[in-house]
């Protein structure tokens, strides 16, 4: 099978140095060497987070530490900001979890600002808001500031999810007044999935003391008792944390967080100036994602058969997510892609479709 480039929003390819760091030789989850490890992948992340907070991670996909924010935190009621697919999603778990929720419906496209969700904060009784930081279905990214005073002046916990973006892009945890954190290490990461990783502050630990019915393998005071040990509460994807701690010291000591930024951000705004020349640009410019971008097919371009001529060349190709199917296509800028990849890639696509 010949190995694809992986210009999807996750997973995302994984350098070779990177990969071959899950073939170290396996030691116990318990023992000395898994405590070093997971000491540092901690110490890794919160430079990353920017953040004072606990933090863990533990054996879930990024899913899995979204219903733990809601498991942990919402008692009376949760707000949800919701402007595509995944934001949709943590709206689903916590009704799922016989949570009451309520959201705020945002044209996909857009983002929600602090002003959308004041008032219904003042007038309800909520105490948890959900934000999705980059909706990755509609490569929109939500700008932070602000929203952390109106959850303060609510006594509201912020929780944000940060699955597609954290570690591509500038979010100080702490600065942005974040409780809880949701990230992941497929994406931006560039590490294999199996792996996520949240923060927690003290507001939402102490939260989380009084919420009823959270279960056990998602309780942030389980987690706690174990990080404390520097270990997790059940066996943990050991070769991805080998990863992580790898690629988090390269990401933190060889490449620098602000070249990494700068990175995404330039191929980012070469891809929305390729799609708008060819075709137009799915999200608002003030919203527009720096680690995906989404392009309207307004050509009407048959995006079935491009992805399977570009999958012949060894690339895959993102379709648009769920009801975008056809209507949209994704490209992923994100993780260790280079810019001279994605203007390979972007250059096939121009032949391909003879733009
Ligand atoms: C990928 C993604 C998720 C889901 O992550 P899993 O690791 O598949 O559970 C959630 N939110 C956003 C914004 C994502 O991009």
């Amino acid at each position: 099978m010949m190995a694809k480039s992986l210009f999807i929003p996750g997973p995302v390819d994984v350098l070779d140095d990177v990969a071959r760091k899950a073939a170290d030789p396996m030691v116990g989850h318990r023992s000395k060497e898994y405590c070093a490890l997971h000491e540092k992948t901690v110490e890794g992340l919160r430079n990353v987070f920017m953040s004072e907070n606990r933090i863990y991670f533990g054996p879930t996909s990024s899913t899995g530490f979204m219903e733990a924010a809601v498991r942990n935190c919402v008692e009376t009621k949760a707000l949800h900001v919701v402007n595509g697919a995944f934001s949709n999603r943590w709206h689903q778990i916590s009704k799922s979890n016989d949570k009451a929720a309520h959201a705020i419906e945002i044209p996909w496209g857009s983002a929600g600002r602090p002003e959308d969700v004041k008032d219904e904060l003042e007038a309800g009784d909520y105490d948890c808001l959900f934000v999705t930081h980059n909706e990755t279905s509609t490569a929109v990214m939500t700008p932070l500031e602000g929203f952390s005073e109106v959850c303060r002046d609510n006594d509201v916990l912020f929780c944000v999810d940060a699955v597609s973006s954290m570690a591509g892009v500038p979010l100080p945890v702490d600065d942005l007044g974040i409780d809880v954190l949701v990230t992941g290490t497929q994406k931006c990461f560039g590490v294999a999935p199996g792996l996520a990783m949240t923060a927690v502050s003290d507001k939402a630990f102490q939260k989380s003391a009084k919420t009823e019915n959270k279960g056990y393998y998602f309780d942030y005071h389980v987690f706690e008792k174990y990080a404390k040990k520097n270990n997790t509460p059940s066996t943990p994807p050991i070769p991805q944390i080998a990863q992580l701690a790898y690629q988090l010291d390269r990401i933190l000591n060889e490449e620098g967080l602000e070249n990494r930024y700068r990175r995404h951000r330039e191929m980012a705004e070469h891809t929305r100036q390729w799609v708008r020349r060819h075709f137009e640009m799915y999200a608002e410019d003030w919203c527009a994602s720096d680690t995906v971008t989404c392009a309207k097919n307004t050509r009407d371009a048959d995006l079935t058969s491009l992805s399977a001529e570009l999958g012949e060349k060894g690339y895959l190709f993102s379709n648009g997510y769920g009801k975008l199917k056809g209507q949209a296509f994704r490209v992923a800028h994100m993780a260790d892609r280079q810019m001279n990849e994605l203007k390979t890639y972007l250059d096939l696509i121009e032949q391909i479709l003879r733009l």
